[in-house]
């Protein structure tokens, strides 16, 4: 059930706090910080404080659905936060396809500028 078996990640150890991170936002089920390469003048991260199996986002099951829920609530939470309300973007990478290197779930959102599409 939720089980998590996969290699822990450097994630793990922003989560528990024992790497710094620019944290800008935590609850109960998810964080999220600063990307250490922001790829745009805002540039956070927000993952599950448990993987719970989510390596990546097509790990998820119907299991994880109020999870998923939450984390892109999250993202617009923190966004506006952020003072991003001419707008952003969310995206995740998933697998090698998809440019993934950590393999802890994680919802990039990054924001103000302008962005391009589509991306590379
Ligand atoms: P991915 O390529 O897996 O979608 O994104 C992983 C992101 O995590 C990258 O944008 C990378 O810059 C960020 N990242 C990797 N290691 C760390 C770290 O130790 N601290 C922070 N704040 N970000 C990290």
């Amino acid at each position: 059930h939720l089980a998590d078996t996969e290699p822990p990640t450097i994630f793990d150890k922003i989560i528990d706090k024992t790497i710094p991170a620019n944290i800008i936002y935590e609850d109960d089920e998810a964080l999220a910080f600063r990307d250490i390469g922001p790829q745009a003048p805002v540039h956070f991260l927000v993952i599950p404080k448990k993987r719970s199996g989510l390596t990546r986002l097509s790990k998820a099951t119907e299991e994880h659905k109020a999870l998923l829920g939450h984390l892109l609530y999250v993202a617009q939470l923190v966004a506006m936060k952020e003072n991003l309300g001419e707008g952003f973007r969310v995206c995740i990478n998933d697998g090698p396809n998809g440019c993934q290197s950590v393999y802890h779930l994680h919802l990039h959102v990054m924001g103000g500028r302008q962005l391009t599409w589509p991306p590379g």
